[in-house]
C-alpha cells in the first residue's frame, strides 16, 4: 500500500454497547456465544459465530408529517418505502450490463447480470479512475437504502463510498465480490448481510462503517483484503460462519483458520487489554488500526512480523515486542500518540516507513540486528529526545542521539524533542535524509557543514524556531539542493 509518506501529513480522529453473555456452547465450536443485542434490523447476534437468537426489533416508526418521511424513533431510519409506484428521481447504467434507479425516497436498486462498474477510490493514491459513482454526484436524493438484485456479480470499488445516509444494503448470492472502498465511509450503516456465495471482499470495503456492530462472514469467503473494517468504531466482532475454512473468530477477533495470521481486531471491543493468542506469526495489516479502546496489548513469542499500518491511530500505551519479532513494517505504530516507550528486542532487522512516526516515545534503541530502517521512521515523534544504537550494530551509529548511516555520511533521522537548541550536522556528511529534521520544534541555530550535498524531502520543514541555518558552502551549492523550507530562515554561507 502507499499509505507511507501520506501517513505523516495526515492527522488524527471513538461507543460502547451492551454485551450479555450466556452459557452456552455449541457444534463443535467451543466458545461461549457473545451476544450483541437485537437492533431494529438484526436479531439478536453472536459476535464470534453470527448464530442469531429470536427476530430483529423492527422499526418503531413515526408517521409522517407534511413534507417529512416516517423516521423510526429508535435508530432514525428513514422509511424509502418500495419501489414500486414510486417516483423516480434518477436513473442510468453502472455496469455493462446493469442498470440503476434511485427513487425519490432514497431506495436504489440495483439490476441486471454481471459486475458492477469500478469507481473513484479516494483511498487509492494510484488509482486513475476519477469517475463518482452516479448515484452520488449531483442528485439530491440521498440513498438511504441499496437492493442489488440477484444476478449482480460485485459491487464495485468505491461503489457506496461516501453515502452517509446508507442505513441497509442487500445483496443477493450472485454477488462474490465486494471491491475495494465499496462501502468507504458509509458512516450510517447499520444493516448489511453477507450472503453465501460471497467470495473476496477487498482493501479498505468497509473503512469508517462506524455503526457497524457485527460483521458475519459467510462460509464462502476465501478472500480479505488489506484492512477492510479499518475504523469501524462500533464493531463488536467479526463473526465467522462455522464452516468457513479460510477464516475463524476467536472472541470476535478474525483469524485465519490456522490462527497463524491475526487479521482484524474490531474496533469497538471494549477491553482495555488483549493478549494475541499463542500460534499467532503475522500481527495483520491494519490489525488494530484506530483501535480506540485497548491500552495494552501483549504479543506472544512466535509472532514475527508487526504488519503495515497494524497498530496506526490506536490508543495503546504499551506493547511488549517478543524476541521472536523480526520485521515491523511501514508504518506499524504510526501516531500511536499514547505509546511512550518500546523496547525493540534483540532480533528486529527492519523497521519500515514511518514505523513509529507520530507516536509518543520519548527514545528508543536500535538493536544490533536491526540492519533497514525505512523513511520517516521516527518522524512528528515530538517527544522523542533520542534515537541510539546498541553496540554490534553494523548498520547505524547514532551520536549525540541522533542516527546515522554506519560510515556517517548520512544523518537519517533528528529526534523532533532534542535537548539543546544549536546543532552542528558532523563533517563528512553528505546526505540528510527525507524528513530528517522535520518537526523539531526546539532547534533555532543549525549548522551544516559544506559536504553535505543533498537534503531530502521535507528534511527542515515544520521546525517552528529554526532562525538560522549556516552552511559551510557557496550559496550555489545551497540552491543546487533545491531545499524547501517554508518558514524561511536567514541562510548564511560559508565560501
Ligand atoms: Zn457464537
Ligand atoms: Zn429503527
Amino acid at each position: 500500500m502507499n499509505m507511507k509518506k501520506i501517513l505523516c501529513l495526515l492527522l488524527a480522529l471513538t461507543l460502547l454497547v451492551a454485551l450479555v453473555s450466556c452459557g452456552k456452547s455449541q457444534g463443535g465450536e467451543n466458545h461461549t456465544h457473545v451476544w450483541v443485542e437485537a437492533t431494529c434490523t438484526a436479531p439478536k447476534t453472536c459476535s464470534i459465530c453470527g448464530e442469531t437468537e429470536g427476530k430483529a426489533l423492527g422499526h418503531d416508526m413515526q408517521p409522517a408529517t407534511g413534507d417529512q418521511p416516517a423516521v423510526c424513533s429508535r435508530c432514525g431510519y428513514v422509511d424509502v418505502g418500495s419501489a414500486e409506484n414510486a417516483n423516480v428521481a434518477a436513473s442510468g447504467t453502472c455496469g455493462e450490463n446493469l442498470t440503476w434507479s434511485l427513487t425519490d425516497t432514497g431506495l436504489l436498486t440495483v439490476s441486471g447480470t454481471g459486475p458492477m462498474e469500478d469507481y473513484r477510490d479516494i483511498l487509492d493514491m494510484d488509482n486513475t479512475n476519477t469517475k463518482d459513482p452516479p448515484w452520488a454526484n449531483g442528485i439530491s436524493v440521498p440513498v438511504r437504502a441499496a437492493v442489488i438484485e440477484d444476478g449482480v456479480t460485485s459491487v464495485g470499488v468505491g461503489a457506496f463510498s461516501g453515502c452517509t445516509e446508507l442505513y441497509s444494503v442487500s445483496l443477493p448470492a450472485s454477488v462474490t465480490e465486494i471491491r475495494s472502498s465499496a462501502f468507504m465511509g458509509c458512516s450510517y450503516l447499520h444493516d448489511v448481510s453477507l450472503s453465501e456465495g460471497l467470495t473476496a471482499i477487498g482493501d479498505y470495503a468497509f473503512y469508517e462503517c462506524s455503526t457497524l456492530q457485527v460483521v458475519t462472514l459467510p462460509d464462502s469467503v476465501t478472500f480479505i483484503g488489506f484492512d477492510p473494517f479499518c475504523r469501524c468504531s462500533a464493531l463488536e466482532g467479526v463473526a465467522v460462519k462455522s464452516g468457513n475454512r479460510k477464516y475463524t473468530s476467536v472472541d470476535g477477533v478474525l483469524f485465519t483458520a490456522d490462527m497463524s495470521t491475526l487479521i482484524a481486531y474490531p474496533g469497538g471491543k471494549d477491553a482495555a487489554e488483549y493478549a494475541i493468542p499463542q500460534g499467532v506469526q503475522v500481527i495483520g495489516d491494519g490489525a488494530f488500526d484506530s483501535v480506540a479502546n485497548l491500552q495494552s496489548v501483549t504479543i506472544p513469542e512466535g509472532v514475527t512480523t508487526i504488519g503495515e499500518t497494524a497498530f496506526l491511530w490506536s490508543q495503546i500505551q504499551s506493547v511488549t515486542l517478543p524476541a521472536s519479532v523480526t520485521t515491523i513494517a511501514d508504518g506499524a505504530f504510526s501516531y500511536c500518540v499514547n505509546l511512550q516507550s518500546v523496547t525493540l528486542p534483540e532480533g528486529v532487522e527492519s523497521l519500515g516507513d514511518t514505523a513509529f512516526c507520530g507516536s509518543g516515545i520519548q527514545s528508543i534503541v536500535l538493536p544490533a540486528s536491526v540492519s533497514s530502517v525505512g523513511s520517516s521512521a521516527f518522524t512528528s515523534c515530538s517527544a522523542l529526545e533520542k534515537i541510539e544504537t546498541a553496540d554490534g550494530n553494523q548498520h547505524f551509529t547514532s551520536v549525540d542521539g541522533v542516527l546515522f548511516s554506519a560510515d556517517m555520511t548520512a544523518l537519517l533521522a533528528y529526534p523532533a524533542r532534542r535537548p539543546g537548541t544549536d546543532y552542528t550536522v558532523p563533517d563528512g556528511v553528505t546526505s540528510i535524509g527525507e524528513m530528517a529534521f522535520f518537526g523539531s520544534a526546539g532547534l533555532e541555530n543549525l549548522t551544516i557543514p559544506a559536504s553535505v550535498t543533498s537534503v531530502g524531502l521535507a528534511a527542515l520543514e515544520f521546525c517552528g524556531s529554526l532562525g538560522d541555518i549556516y552552511f559551510g558552502g557557496s550559496e550555489t551549492q545551497w540552491a543546487d539542493m533545491d531545499v524547501e523550507i517554508t518558514n524561511s530562515p536567514n541562510v548564511h554561507y560559508g565560501a
